[in-house]
């Protein structure tokens, strides 16, 4: 185990099929945001790759791992989380190195949240309980139960911003329900999930439950993924228009599927809210992971009798934020994932000038005077001025920006909020507790955070509105879209 945040990370990345790990004969770069150089090379899955990853996901299916005991698959995964553990340092790095984020935030977030998927499905599988209905009819007394099955074999894929956190939020429960998984990380961050295969060997586990394949997505082995007939379901994380997509490839399977798509968020701060607080929450919720977080704020709401103050404020507090590499102490700010985000990125900066946007700060490139210059960093980024029809307020950027506008009463801002085609999350910032629970059931997402951020309890439904996708998972949500339910209806008396 190496202990610091450059541990060598491997050179080739390869897939893992039925237990071990597989070459391709064609590859591609992964490439540093910090400076531009590459890290790895990376195989990309044929069509023969997926569909010998699928066979023995579906040979795994029909062996042992689907009758064995929630106890039991809850042991694995908890054997999983301890193979992470044991890594930790590896982990670190494979996530610093392929994303550019501070070492801390890896640390912290990243790879303890990856820790946290297994233990928290493993807990809940190992102790979750049955239903059950008694039904009085005139032909007697019936006692209605209800069995889970796995789905079979489920498909994950899963997007850059946050590659073990959300790859493993996926994989995890659909191994506690006794699915068999094969799982494809974005072609941008493909280091972590690779160290989990590893870790998914060293330990044991059956092969062919968890398979692993590189590629990219459209016309590649993402979209061979969705289409191959032997995969029972779809849970994907990514862009609302891939999303489109793949429910077009899976409609003719009628296969289930589960989206947690795009964000175009809000944050809403009331005049009665904890001043300080509110500007502080508002940083983190716009800018931690450099805004690409599918829960941050890139639309912000403030009352208008605090307006310039809380403008003004976040403006200072942007402006302390050190974008840089991510193994210097003190950098909060890490760079686009890559050089084409980061154009999609100041797209939306110079086109925000053109819609008559104020820029307050930031809406450039950062200079080094160094071979991060050859990275994707971008300037942190506050507008005001926009009109709520301005694209730079509807569309979604996935950067490290907010817009910034005045409203004047509660209805009003309900009904700005509510007009995005996105409905992912919210926060609301006031200490008026009665405006809160007005507000809040009144936001069309899937979450609204009060006085609060990116608080992310396990065991609570998680998902979108609208373009955000459909489904929830989290708790018991995952273990419904994770298994098949059979209704037994006996008759007793
Ligand atoms: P993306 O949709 O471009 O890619 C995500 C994954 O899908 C990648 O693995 C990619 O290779 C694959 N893919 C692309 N096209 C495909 C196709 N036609 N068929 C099958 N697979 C395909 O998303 P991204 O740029 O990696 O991630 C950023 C997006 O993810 C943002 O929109 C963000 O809001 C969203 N996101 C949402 C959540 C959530 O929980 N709602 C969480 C994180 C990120």
């Amino acid at each position: 185990m190496k202990s610091n945040a450059q541990a060598e990370l491997p050179q080739r990345l390869r897939h893992f099929i039925d237990g071990e790990f597989v070459d391709s004969a064609h590859t591609f770069a992964n490439v540093s945001p910090v400076d531009g150089r590459e890290l790895s090379r990376v195989v990309e899955a044929d069509a023969a790759s997926v569909d010998a990853a699928v066979k023995a996901a579906r040979r795994a299916q029909q062996g042992p791992w689907r009758s064995l005991s929630a106890p039991e698959r809850a042991a694995w995964l908890h054997r999983i989380a301890d193979g992470i553990e044991a890594r930790f340092d590896d982990f670190v790095a494979a996530e610093v190195a392929d994303t550019g984020r501070p070492v801390a935030q890896a640390r912290s977030l990243d790879i303890a949240r990856g820790i946290a998927n297994f233990r928290t499905f493993a807990d809940l599988v190992g102790t979750a309980h049955g239903e059950f209905f008694e039904t009085s009819t005139a032909d007697g007394q019936m006692l209605n139960y209800v069995t889970r099955k796995p789905l079979g074999v489920v498909g994950v894929i899963s997007p850059w911003n946050l590659p073990l956190l959300l790859f493993t939020w996926k994989v995890a429960p659909a191994l506690a329900m006794g699915n068999c998984v094969v799982a494809k990380p974005s072609e941008e961050t493909p280091t972590s999930a690779t160290l989990l295969a590893e870790v998914m060997r060293d330990i044991g586990l059956p092969r062919g439950v968890f398979n692993l394949i590189h590629g990219h997505g459209a016309n590649a082995a993402g979209e061979w993924l969705t289409r191959h007939p032997g995969i029972d379901a779809i849970t994907f994380t990514g862009e609302s228009k891939t999303g489109s997509a793949i429910m077009k490839a899976v409609a003719d399977g009628v296969k289930n599927v589960s989206f947690e798509l795009g964000g175009k968020n809000a944050a809403v701060v009331f005049a009665d809210a904890d001043f300080d607080a509110a500007v502080q929450g508002v940083l983190r919720s716009s800018f931690t992971n450099a805004g690409q977080v599918c829960l941050c704020s890139e639309r912000v709401y403030v009352e208008r009798p605090i307006f310039d103050r809380f403008v003004a404020a976040l403006k200072d507090k942007t402006q302390a934020l050190v974008v840089g590499s991510p193994y210097e102490a003190g950098t909060t700010t890490g760079p686009m994932i890559s050089k084409g985000h980061r154009e999609k990125v100041l797209g939306y900066y110079e086109l925000a000038v053109a819609e008559g946007a104020t820029v307050v700060t930031g809406g450039g490139v950062p200079k080094f005077g160094n071979a991060r210059d050859d990275g994707a960093f971008v300037q942190p980024t506050i507008w005001t001025g926009l009109p709520d029809d301005a694209r730079c307020v509807t569309e979604e950027i996935f950067g490290p920006v907010c817009h910034i506008a005045p409203f004047d009463s509660e209805d009003e801002v309900v009904r700005r909020v509510n007009n995005s085609a996105y409905g992912l999350a919210a926060s609301i910032w006031t200490t008026n507790l009665s405006r809160a629970h007005r507000v809040a059931p009144r936001i069309e997402t899937g979450i609204v955070w009060v006085n609060a951020w990116f608080v992310r309890d396990l065991r609570t439904p998680f998902g979108g509105a609208k373009l955000s996708g459909f489904g929830r998972e989290g708790g018991r949500h995952s273990m419904d879209f994770y298994s098949e339910l059979t209704n037994v209806c006996v008759k007793v008396a």
